[in-house]
């Protein structure tokens, strides 16, 4: 017997917590039972400790011959290639109304592109294709809102195709509510939107300069949308708004206990929009998520789990194939950080894909990354958990890891406040 190469172990209060990465397993110990426990774990073969069948039950101890990394490359290729639900993310517009200084698709040449209506009716006449039964649409942007009479008149076409059902979610940064929209996408099924956003009053105006709307409205509008859908706010968290946060919490604190949650992303600075100077390195980042998400649980505010606890086997949508991005002129992405036509793997030509000679994507199979063939993550502890992580970090240079990497234990935490603490 052996004992198992992933999995984390952090301390709450009067008990432990032990999460099995390899197969998801969750054991909760009083705190004085948690040495015995690590005796345990630490002689594999002793058969008689009381907490051995429970440890190999679970997998935390293991047969000699069970090849862990095997197993978790299995759980990563069933996902890479499954057929169950197709899911595409729309750059519907590279419109915004807002100037935000962080933003990353700033300073294009192709700035303003967007769908026209052309490449909505031919993106509906590519999925009536699609072999899947399930079609999941995120309409993202730019501000998607801005072409919302488009986005509606493709969810009208798409309710009428008796094949397929479709869902959709919306990333915005809620400067524009429009009632019908949302009355309508309800009953289009809209599952969620997310809005980003950076702060209140001068903090917000700042940040994201716009002459069109300031905080004020975005809160109403969140609560506007609240009444047709899940909303997730989105705190984009750098230096200069880390002391505003908890106003935000505060103007939406009569609406904790609905249908509205929270989730955080570091801003970080690109070549082509340099925002060094207000960028908060990794580490001072995620001790600030750590403390702001507590604090939001303590208040009894809802928040998103952000960890990749209990995944699928991969770190994202850009590894799996049945998972697009679809910009202006039909060209299809890895992920949503890509924009440029040059950078495309495929482009909907004739309701079909045509692949670029040299694109880069999950969707051309022989170009797609795999993570167990990187040594760096063949090698680390914590593959099961994050899969090889961004794969676009990666090609700009920069470090594929989770934020998280050193902070799994506090993740760890957050993970069982958010799910099992209310029950
Ligand atoms: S991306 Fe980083 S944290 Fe993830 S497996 Fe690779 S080296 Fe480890
Ligand atoms: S590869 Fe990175 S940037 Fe792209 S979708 Fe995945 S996590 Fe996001």
């Amino acid at each position: 017997m052996k004992t198992s190469k992933y999995f984390i172990s952090a301390r709450m209060d009067d008990f432990v917590l032990y999460y099995n990465l390899v197969n998801d397993t969750l054991l909760q110990l009083p705190a004085d039972r948690n040495e015995g426990c690590v005796e345990c774990l630490q002689n594999p073969n002793n058969t008689r400790s009381i907490y051995w069948s429970k440890l190999y039950e679970d997998k935390f101890i293991i047969e000699d011959d069970f090849d862990e990394l095997k197993e978790i490359q299995r759980r990563h290729w069933r996902t890479v290639n499954s057929a169950d639900e197709l899911n595409v993310t729309v750059i519907s517009t590279l419109r915004c109304n807002s100037d935000c200084i962080y933003c990353y698709q700033r300073n294009l040449d192709f700035e303003y592109a967007e769908m026209t209506e052309e490449d909505f009716d031919r993106l509906y006449a590519f999925l009536l294709g699609a072999p899947q039964k399930n079609i999941h649409i995120n309409w993202y942007g730019g501000e998607p809102l801005l072409v919302r009479d488009r986005i509606l008149k493709f969810c009208a076409k798409a309710d009428k195709d008796k094949k397929h059902t479709y869902s959709y979610s919306i990333s915005t940064n809620a400067s524009i509510y429009d009632d019908r929209f949302f009355r309508m996408m309800e009953r289009y099924r809209l599952t969620n939107v997310t809005v980003s956003m950076v702060g209140t009053g001068e903090i917000h105006n700042g940040l994201r300069p716009s002459a069109e709307y300031g905080s004020d409205r975005v809160i109403r509008n969140i609560i506007s949308m609240m009444r047709h859908t899940n909303v997730i706010v989105n705190l984009n968290l750098c230096k200069s708004n880390i002391g505003n946060i908890i106003e935000i919490f505060e103007e939406l604190s009569g609406y904790r206990h609905s249908s509205l949650s929270f989730s955080f992303s570091r801003i970080v600075s690109y070549e082509h929009r340099p925002c060094a100077e207000i960028e908060l390195d990794v580490d001072t980042y995620m001790q600030h998520v750590i403390r702001l998400a507590n604090w939001a649980l303590d208040h009894q505010f809802r928040v998103s789990d952000m960890s990749c606890f209990q995944n699928l086997g991969v770190y994202c949508g850009a590894y799996a194939r049945n998972n697009y991005v679809v910009g202006p002129g039909l060209y299809l992405y890895q992920c949503d950080r890509s924009y440029d036509p040059e950078d495309s793997f495929a482009q909907i030509v004739d309701g079909a894909l045509r692949y670029q000679p040299n694109g880069i994507g999950c969707g051309n199979t022989e170009l797609c990354l795999d993570p167990y063939k990187v040594d760096e993550c063949n090698a680390c502890r914590l593959l099961p958990y994050c899969n090889g992580g961004c794969d676009y970090l990666r090609k700009i240079g920069k470090s594929a890891c989770p934020p998280e990497k050193n902070y799994l234990e506090e993740y760890l935490k957050l993970y069982y406040r958010i799910f099992y603490e209310r029950r």
